[in-house]
């Protein structure tokens, strides 16, 4: 029987694993697919709090593992395929095993959304990425495209200037969303281009990238432009799959939480981007883990002192 089992290895899952280890609860934490989730893909992190050169989110990654890991958390990786809540006891399985668990803290995040367009899917690993920090070697002296317009798309796309020959951001709209520290370093960069007003229409290629077709929102008018790849930052959609039908969300699809972090199921906590489409930082991140942590221990005090009583009864 587990104290707590935390989903998720991404900041809020981290922080969450750190706070409720120093608490002694021995949390179990199980990794999923993307170790790290979106911290680990990305560049360079310049706004996390005492970190005033900045690091890399693969950086960053490594030393909440190790501080986790230096209170007695256990780090699996490993993949939750169900999860079955009861009261007050949950079930967890995952590909290699079954547990069962008293609380559990749901930090899922999320994942870039795609564009949906022809050639995308089939142009995957072909030209096709949504991480720069995974691929962007591979484009040497390529030009490039970037599709959005908020932080990440900008980020990723200066990023990307160290290895390719020119980055075109593409935006839906001829203003960015973008902060204005990221807008300045991106004017001020001769490889970064704009292709305004616009979106993808399809992405064409014989087994790579070769070009796409540009649609230009306000005309109405297409073209076509030779491109070696594309990377794509255009938002994310909360990774709530598996609990669809069994915990309460909104209508995108979010978790819904009360003011103790916990979900609509008693012991069942979350935190992070799987809640949060307001904030979405890496520091908002680890600050739910640490609440939701906090929650859970107190959840579980109580939850000692009920089952307690009953067996005095
Ligand atoms: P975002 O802020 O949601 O921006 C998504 C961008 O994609 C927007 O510009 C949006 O256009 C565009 N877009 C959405 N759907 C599209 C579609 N179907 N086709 C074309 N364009 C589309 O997402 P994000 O940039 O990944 O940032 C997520 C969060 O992480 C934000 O809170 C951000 O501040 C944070 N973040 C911060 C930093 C940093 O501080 N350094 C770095 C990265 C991320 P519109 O503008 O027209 O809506």
């Amino acid at each position: 029987m587990e104290n707590t089992i935390i989903i998720g290895s991404g900041m809020a899952g981290l922080t969450a694993a750190i706070y409720t280890a120093r608490a002694n609860l021995e949390p179990l934490l199980l990794t999923g697919n993307e170790l790290g989730g979106q911290i680990a893909t990305t560049t360079e992190v310049e706004n996390f709090p005492g970190f005033p050169e900045g690091l890399q989110g693969p950086e960053l990654y490594e030393l909440l593992q190790k501080q986790a890991e230096r209170f007695g958390a256990r780090i699996e990786i490993d993949e939750v395929t169900e999860v079955t809540f009861g009261d007050p006891i949950h079930r967890v399985k995952t590909h290699s095993g079954e547990y069962e668990t008293k609380s559990i803290i749901i930090a899922t995040g999320a994942s870039p959304k795609k564009l949906g367009i022809p050639g995308e899917a089939e142009l995957l690993g072909r030209g096709v990425s949504y991480c720069a920090t995974c691929d962007g070697f591979f484009f040497r002296g390529k030009n490039l495209m970037v599709v959005g317009g908020g932080d990440s798309a900008i980020q990723e796309g200066l990023f990307l200037t160290k290895f390719a020959n020119k980055v075109d951001i593409v935006h839906r709209r001829d203003q960015l969303r973008a902060g204005a520290v990221l807008q300045e370093r991106a004017r001020q960069n001769d490889k970064m281009g704009y292709i305004w007003n616009s979106v993808l229409q399809r992405i064409e290629g014989d087994g790579q990238v070769q070009s796409v077709v540009l649609e230009d929102l306000r005309t109405g008018e297409t073209r076509q432009q030779p491109v070696d790849g594309i990377f794509v930052y255009v938002g994310h959609y909360p990774n709530t799959q598996l609990f669809q039908g069994k915990l309460q969300m909104d209508d995108q699809n979010y978790l819904i939480i009360d003011q103790n972090m916990m979900t609509s199921v008693p012991g069942v906590f979350a935190a992070g981007e799987v809640h949060d489409h307001t904030y979405r930082q890496a520091i908002s991140s680890a600050g739910f883990g640490s609440m939701a942590a906090i929650s859970t221990e107190r959840y579980l005090a109580n939850l000692e002192h009920r089952l307690a009583r009953v067996e005095t009864w």
